[in-house]
């Protein structure tokens, strides 16, 4: 099987990793990828917004299968364009894809199929935002009802900072508060059958103990020691089914990946968010434990042919990533330094580039590499990961320090 993937971040590095581990995958090809991705895939370019130009790579590289990392392409119709041209797609439809390109739409589907969700408005004025913000009372939560990168949410005690951002969006979902720890489920579907992977925790916020703003992501474990354990069987009964019966239901299926971000409320697990696509950097641990071949796993999901897959196995122990931000992400990220010890095994790239003169690393985006590791225990992959996270040079550098901690320490406890 050859493997078009597309995108250049950490989640497709690590899809690339998987994906190339797989004895059945003869050809990977990455567009754009990045340097790391360069060590297992040939590099090519293309237009990812670009539905047309992505078919047409995928024709011209003779790709059984297309794998779309971010949700970009996807909003913009890529699976659609790449499966009319008879080739297997791992990624919804852009009608399908609205599940995360639209929150107001996503809250539609959800209320429609009676999964648990937090209450919600989409407000497109002063007037309507603040009589939800009201309604609601603190910590308001305002999201912005388009895509925005992982960005778009804003949760704050300040109520002028809330309609501030509602200003700014336009139109956004303001809903209620939703406290308890999170979790990322990913479930692999080819509309129908869906096969979850392992739960994993990610940290959104910049600083040390969920201080500061909200990021893409700066790190992440699997699997999650505090769990219940009949969790995953009760996500896939209560929020997965209903949500893909309902997008049959709408004639608009959803195949591929879906990504279910839960908090665990005192009311059981709510649905904070959808997406379409596996999320970064939670991908880089669940892909690290999952023994499974990563390619039959996906042509199957994309072929419709999940329900006749094995099921999946998994390594034992745990995974940990630590993210390496650039100086003053997640605002403008200062970019163009040298980036040293990044050429070890674990070490994903995520924002990086090639210098064209001497081909020195150089750092090119907001989170710029991953130090992951696995190990026998939490706290063994934990140690690892912040190890790679050391080796690494870089002026200017940030990265929390407690990433997977609380759950080493035993901290994380679902509200009563
Ligand atoms: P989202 O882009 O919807 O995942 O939101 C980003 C982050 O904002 C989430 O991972 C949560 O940490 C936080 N968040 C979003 N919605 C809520 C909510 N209703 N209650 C509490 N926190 C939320």
């Amino acid at each position: 099987m050859r493997v078009l993937l597309l995108g250049g971040g950490g989640r497709e590095h690590a899809l690339a990793l998987g994906l190339c581990a797989d004895p059945a995958v003869e050809g990977l090809i990455a567009a754009p990828g990045n340097p790391g991705i360069a060590g297992v895939a040939e590099l090519r370019a293309v237009d990812g917004a670009d539905p047309a130009a992505v078919a047409a790579l995928a024709v011209e590289t003779r790709a059984d299968l297309v794998v779309i990392g971010p949700e970009g392409p996807l909003v913009a119709g890529v699976a659609d364009a790449v499966r009319a041209k008879g080739i297997a797609a791992f990624g919804p439809s852009a009608e399908a894809a609205r599940l995360e390109g639209s929150k107001t739409f996503a809250k539609d589907v959800m209320t429609a199929a009676g999964v648990p969700t937090a209450r919600a408005y989409t407000c497109a004025d002063e007037a309507s935002t603040a009589a939800a913000l009201d309604e609601f009372g603190p910590p308001y939560v305002v999201k912005n009802d388009g895509l925005a990168a992982g960005k778009g949410v804003v949760v704050t005690d300040d109520r002028a900072a809330a309609l501030a951002h509602a200003a700014e969006c336009g139109r956004v979902v303001v809903e209620e508060y939703l406290a308890g720890p999170e979790v990322s489920l990913f479930v692999v579907t080819d509309g129908e059958a869906a096969v979850p992977l392992l739960p994993a925790q990610d940290f959104k916020r910049v600083g040390d103990g969920d201080a500061g703003p909200n990021t893409g992501g700066m790190g992440a474990y699997a699997p999650l020691p505090w769990a219940p354990s009949g969790l995953v069987d009760e996500v896939m009964a209560d929020v997965v089914h209903p949500t893909l019966a309902e997008m049959r239901r709408r004639g608009t299926p959803f195949a591929g990946l879906l990504y279910v971000g839960l908090a665990m409320t005192a009311a059981g697990p709510r649905v904070i968010e959808f997406n379409a696509r596996f999320g970064d950097p939670e991908t880089q641990v669940v892909l690290a434990l999952l023994e499974t071949p990563l390619g039959g796993l996906l042509h199957a999901a994309a072929t419709g042919t999940l329900a006749d897959h094995p099921p999946l196995r998994w390594r034992d122990g745990a995974a940990v990533t630590v993210v390496v931000a650039a100086d003053n992400y997640p605002g403008t990220p200062r970019t163009g330094d040298v980036i040293t010890g990044a050429d070890r095994p674990g070490v994903i790239h995520a924002g990086t580039a090639r210098r064209a003169a001497d081909g020195a690393l150089l750092s090119a985006g907001g989170r710029v590499v991953c130090g992951t590791a696995t190990g026998p225990t939490l706290a063994a992959a934990r140690d690892a990961a912040y190890a790679l996270v050391g080796g690494i040079g870089l002026a200017g550098a940030q990265h929390r320090t407690d990433i997977a901690a609380a759950a080493v320490d035993g901290r994380i406890t679902i509200p009563r």
